[in-house]
């Protein structure tokens, strides 16, 4: 299994186009110690000549032109991925669907709630069915095992396993109250487990307060790629740019008490790497005392282009 980022910066991306942070307008002048990152997407490639998206960036068409095993093999039309991984129903994990509208049959998994949100709140996001076929939605049972894509007859490779586990129960707030009242908090934002032979991914770039049961696939696998949004719970304040936690908007920070440095002990096999880091992040100050403190606890930090062979 090749994982490989092609984003790694949470929504708006590094640095934001409106954005005049400390850390954004440092990387606009051109300080050496920062990377420009992308919108977070992450494919895997089961080595069967198919691919999975995880989420769909709204910088997904960059992205893909900017990857050359992304590009199409033959003509007319061609690629080599087969489908999509919806991790929530947020603009940054749905906005790249539109960029896939080009009359491309697809496989698109995600739990019901994520699929009615998508399409029954978003007339626009219907495109997708003009392919022929039309896009495939799979709804996807919390904690169960699905196979993604087709064994490689003549390989005999396996295909990739792939599992949603229940993170939180926060709907974005562009859905309406009466289809967000009829839905099951469960299935509002998961992360990923995806298994190949003995190898194992988790990938969860939204990581909500109080959730728990992702340890154990974080613990388990030998690449976990989790939330590093936030360092600080009251980032967005200290920077002027929101007045809401990194706790109330989905996402557990990685310092102070409760932090997933502290929550994520140091005893797991597999490698630990941050990805979706906002702009706002002081990890993304490559000199920074939270950089090397991230790092000395053994942690990396996601950067565009990024690659695992597993
Ligand atoms: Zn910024």
């Amino acid at each position: 299994m090749r994982v490989t980022v092609l984003g790694s910066a949470a929504g708006g991306g590094f640095p934001q186009w409106n954005c005049a942070c400390a850390n954004c307008s440092r990387l606009r002048d051109g300080v050496l110690r920062y990377q420009a990152r992308s919108q977070a997407q992450v494919v895997v490639w089961a080595n069967t000549g198919q691919c999975h998206l995880l989420n769909a960036s709204p910088d997904l068409r960059t992205q893909i032109l900017s990857t050359s095993f992304l590009a199409p093999a033959r003509p007319p039309r061609h690629t080599p991925i087969a489908g999509v991984l919806l991790t929530s129903a947020d603009v940054d994990s749905v906005a790249g669907l539109l960029h896939l509208r080009e009359f491309q049959p697809l496989h698109i998994y995600a739990t019901p709630s994520v699929r009615r949100i998508v399409l029954e709140e978003n007339r626009i996001f219907h495109v997708l069915e003009r392919a022929n076929p039309p896009a495939t939605w799979h709804d996807v049972s919390l904690d169960t095992w699905f196979p993604l894509g087709q064994v490689n007859s003549s390989s005999g490779e396996s295909s990739i396993r792939c599992r949603m586990v229940p993170l939180g129960s926060a709907y974005p707030d562009y859905v309406s109250a009466g289809l967000r009242h009829s839905l099951p908090p469960g299935e509002a934002v998961v992360g990923l487990v995806l298994a190949q032979e003995s190898k194992q991914v988790f990938y969860a770039p939204a990581l909500p307060a109080g959730s728990v049961e992702w340890k154990d696939w974080a613990r388990s696998s030998d690449l976990c790629m989790l939330d590093g949004t936030f360092w600080d719970e009251n980032e967005l304040i200290s920077a002027g740019v929101g007045s809401k936690t990194a706790r109330e908007i989905g996402h557990v920070p990685l310092s102070g008490a409760g932090g997933l440095l502290e929550q994520l002990d140091s005893a797991k096999r597999g490698r630990r790497v941050l990805i979706h880091v906002n702009n706002t992040n002081p990890i993304l100050d490559e000199e920074s005392a939270e950089h090397r403190e991230v790092r000395d606890a053994g942690w990396e930090i996601a950067y565009d282009g990024m690659e695992f062979q597993l």
